[in-house]
């Protein structure tokens, strides 16, 4: 049954009194597309601008709301022109600074009228001041304050957080309930209640309540967590009503593998090893996580995985999140699995159409057991003899909404998910309710760990003649290059003028350089070299962060390392440290750190364990941190943050577990707040 005001939940922002079209593009930017979406684009802070702040009470730095009356306002010509004009309350001065100003502004500023500005204090040459801030003139006493704090929402080119204060205003009005939303958990508001306060939180005694607008959030966000847990598990439910090909235990090519490959399994490899192998067994689909921190040998399982497949003259399909890993995925496979007869193809972007068609055309005749190639290019429809496995290197985690894409003849293959980045296991289970999880929980034998110091940026001539030292000495290194913005052109610049310097200070070595920006084919050419160790540092951007593999490269160099996240530190570092030398990482940073930073290099330096780190990561994600993780494709969670709501978890699955039994409807509900059409599987 549909809840009474999902219809109006549901309807496009169009529906809105004075949405139009242009307004309902720029909203889709911030995928907000209907009602309810807008509801629940909740802002993520605030401005206090219910209460003047006396003059005597600013504090540099912080954000507020001021009333004064004008005692003199003129330009003044220091180094740069501006318009001075200068304030008093009961209780002191301050000076309002415009650079930027019409005649006009400068007329209507006159002595005796009041003045109310928002905006940010800071110290000027003559005390107190605050530049351009929003502002406006009184002739008599302003009226009180606003009475609630204001929210600040997530805008973009075009909308303010303003307007779209005020469609969200619209929306509550015209879809007051969402859904009766009581939950058997009952020491917390209403839903709706929850998503009023957080959008216009009164200020009974003049000031929002901290408490209550940490309640509200968590309200949300447990609701949020409750249903993608729900959504998780409903997936889960939904694969044991499909059914694909069994791939019972064959002629047991797998032990040939086993023998060539020159090192033995570690317990964890053949324990995960045998979970797969038993899920391929059966009918219903496989649909298995294999974590595994990086350098934990992941490629072998799913090796044997493929062999499995292939003994049943069935097709086993490798998607790797690029071409460099595609490639190095392919050499690795056709080393195991070609002396086995098992044919392997490699299906890449910058291939001729020539090679394209022969490969494609391997596929189709089933003469390429195994394809190897990128996640884009398998969306691209191509065409199987018999596909029945399908393994997905995807390095990010939570990518759930386009799992379960490929089809075979309407059938879902099996599949296996390998990720680099491992996640708390109080995690696991929910995140990964969808999916049963392997995981593989230790190294192989006679890795060293990486040894890591951080060096401030002071000592970087210092770093650059020891690193010089070491590859003289026949060692290889990575050089990584971090910046600012996540931009190509700028990684590319920053790149290059680190390429030159350390050219210019290290004679006699050989240096490559590979970046984000560079065509696949030279890129590949560059990390051959450096493989066969032609190369003795490689300057690089981010891009060598995906599980490259250069058993040889025992030096890594990390400048700018305060400005990268932990997750990807350690995905970073994991580039070293994958043969049997003593291998060294130095974070390079510019000083000061701030608190979050210093405590991530700390992280870095005490530990190489991933789990570790993925718990620290979580607790030490601040606020600031939410653009960073959005870009890595982790917009999961509209509300919810793993970091701050990591306690509500467990109790979200309690209640989704709780619900699907005893509410089915409510569950239903919930899941239908939270999620779109993407609930369900995507289907290709
Ligand atoms: P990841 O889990 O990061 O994908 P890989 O599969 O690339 O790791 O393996 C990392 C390296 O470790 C490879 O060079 C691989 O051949 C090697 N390796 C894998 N398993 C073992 C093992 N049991 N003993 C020794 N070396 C191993
Ligand atoms: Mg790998």
């Amino acid at each position: 049954m549909t809840p009474p005001n999902r219809d109006r939940f549901s309807a496009p922002v169009t529906d809105l009194p004075g949405v139009g079209p242009g307004t309902a593009e720029k909203l889709a930017r911030l995928n907000v597309e209907t009602v309810g979406d807008l509801i629940l684009h909740l802002p993520y802070r605030y401005q206090d601008r219910t209460r003047s702040v006396p003059f005597d009470e600013l504090e540099p730095g912080s954000e507020c709301l001021i009333t004064g009356r004008v005692t003199s306002s003129g330009i003044a010509y220091g180094r740069r022109r501006s318009l001075l004009t200068r304030l008093t309350d009961e209780r002191g001065t301050l000076t309002i600074r415009l650079f930027h100003f019409s005649r006009r502004q400068e007329q209507g500023i006159r002595p005796g009228m009041w003045m109310r500005c928002f905006g940010e204090v800071r110290m000027g040459p003559a005390g107190k001041e605050m530049v351009h801030p929003e502002y406006r003139m009184h002739r008599d006493q302003p009226p009180p304050a606003a009475a609630e704090l204001t929210p600040v929402y997530g805008a973009t080119q075009g909308l303010t957080s303003a307007r779209i204060g005020k469609w969200v205003a619209a929306a509550l009005a015209r879809c007051g309930e969402v859904r009766a939303s009581r939950l058997p958990d009952d020491d917390f508001p209403e839903l709706m209640d929850a998503i009023r306060y957080l959008h216009g939180p009164t200020g009974d005694t003049g000031h929002a309540d901290p408490q209550r607008l940490q309640a509200a959030r968590e309200r949300v966000a447990l609701d949020e967590l409750t249903g993608y847990f729900l959504v998780m598990k409903r997936r889960h439910a939904l694969l044991d009503k499909e059914t694909t090909r069994a791939l019972p235990s064959g002629p047991r090519l797998g032990r040939a593998l086993l023998t060539a490959l020159g090192f033995r399994l570690t317990r964890a490899q053949a324990r995960v090893t045998g979970e797969v192998l038993n899920d391929l067994a059966r009918q219903r689909p496989m649909m298995r996580l294999l974590q595994g921190d990086v350098g934990s040998g992941k490629t072998v399982v799913a090796a044997f995985a493929a062999i499995r497949a292939a003994e049943h003259g069935c097709q086993t399909a490798i998607m790797a999140p690029t071409e460099i890993l595609a490639e190095q995925h392919f050499e690795t496979l056709s080393t195991w699995l070609s002396p086995l007869g098992i044919g392997v193809g490699l299906l890449t972007g910058r291939q001729s159409a020539a090679e394209r068609r022969a490969r494609l055309a391997a596929v189709k005749d089933g003469s390429d057991l195994v394809s190897v190639g990128t996640h884009a290019l398998f969306q691209t429809g191509v065409e199987f003899h018999e596909l029945a496995l399908a393994i997905i290197d995807e390095q990010h985690r939570f990518g759930v909404h386009q799992r379960m894409q490929l089809r075979d003849k309407g059938r879902l293959p099996h599949q296996l998910i390998m990720t680099a980045t491992p996640i708390p296991r109080t995690l696991t289970m929910a995140l990964y309710a969808d999916m049963d999880v392997s995981t593989i929980d230790e190294l192989p034998p006679g890795r060293l760990p990486v040894r890591t110091h951080g060096a401030a940026m002071s000592r970087r001539d210092e770093v650059i003649e020891r690193v010089h030292g070491w590859c003289r000495s026949g060692r290889q290194g990575y050089w990584v290059c971090t910046t600012i913005e996540d931009d190509d052109e700028n990684e590319l610049n920053a790149a290059e003028s680190v390429y030159a310097e350390l050219a210019a200070h290290m004679p006699g070595l050989r240096f490559g350089l590979v970046h984000g920006r560079m065509p696949p084919t030279e890129k590949n050419a560059v990390m051959a070299d450096f493989k066969a160790g032609e190369i003795d540092i490689l300057v690089a951007t981010t891009v060598i962060e995906v599980g490259v593999d250069v058993p040889n490269a025992s030096v890594m160099v990390v400048d700018n390392a305060e400005r990268l996240g932990l997750a990807q530190l350690h995905q970073l570092r994991g580039r070293v440290g994958r043969g049997s030398m003593q291998a060294t990482c130095i974070l390079l940073y510019e000083a000061p750190l701030s608190a979050f930073a210093r405590e991530r290099l700390a992280v870095m330096r005490d530990t190489t364990d991933g789990f570790k780190i993925a718990e620290k990561d979580l607790e030490l994600r601040g606020p600031g941190d939410i653009l960073g993780t959005r870009q890595t494709g982790e917009e999961t969670f509209k509300l919810a943050d793993l970091g701050t709501h990591r306690h509500l978890v467990p109790r979200a699955m309690a209640l989704g577990d709780r619900l699907v039994t005893e509410d089915p409807q409510t569950a239903e509900t919930i899941i239908a707040t939270w999620s779109g059409p993407e609930a369900e599987y995507a289907t290709v």
